[in-house]
């Protein structure tokens, strides 16, 4: 159910300790950390530590906490120094735009040039 542990996630593990992850933050409703796969200098994943598949459930189901993900990828982006020259905050939301992890995350990357549109 949604906002609930989900035993067969993999995220749910990371925010559980049970499977490692490189933390860089930590807040009481999130964790942010490195992307085992990065796509740029700079690659955090951001993600509430309940259980929601996708940005748009965990907006629906807990807007305060979708707010605490937007805040902590810009803590992110400052605490890796690349605000200043731009960053981008990226939700695959469906098999079609690329997720892969049914547990709502914000892909923090930057530290390259960033083309637009995006493929
Ligand atoms: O948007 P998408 O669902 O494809 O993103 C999932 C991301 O989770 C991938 O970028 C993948 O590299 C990352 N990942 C990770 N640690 C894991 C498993 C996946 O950082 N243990």
């Amino acid at each position: 159910m949604a906002g609930e542990t989900q035993s067969d996630c993999l995220f749910c593990k990371i925010v559980a300790g049970e499977v490692p992850a490189t933390i860089v933050r930590e807040s009481e409703t999130t964790v942010a950390f490195r992307d085992i796969n990065p796509q740029a200098p700079t690659h955090v994943l951001v993600i509430p530590k309940a259980h929601y598949p996708d940005a748009a459930s965990l907006a629906e189901g807990a807007p305060e906490i979708a707010a605490d993900v937007l805040r902590e990828a810009g803590r992110v982006a400052a605490d890796e120094k690349v605000d200043g020259i731009g960053y981008r905050v990226v939700f695959n939301t469906g098999s079609g735009a690329g997720q892969t992890v049914w547990h709502a995350h914000a892909h923090v990357l930057g530290g390259r040039g960033l083309n637009w549109p995006p493929g």
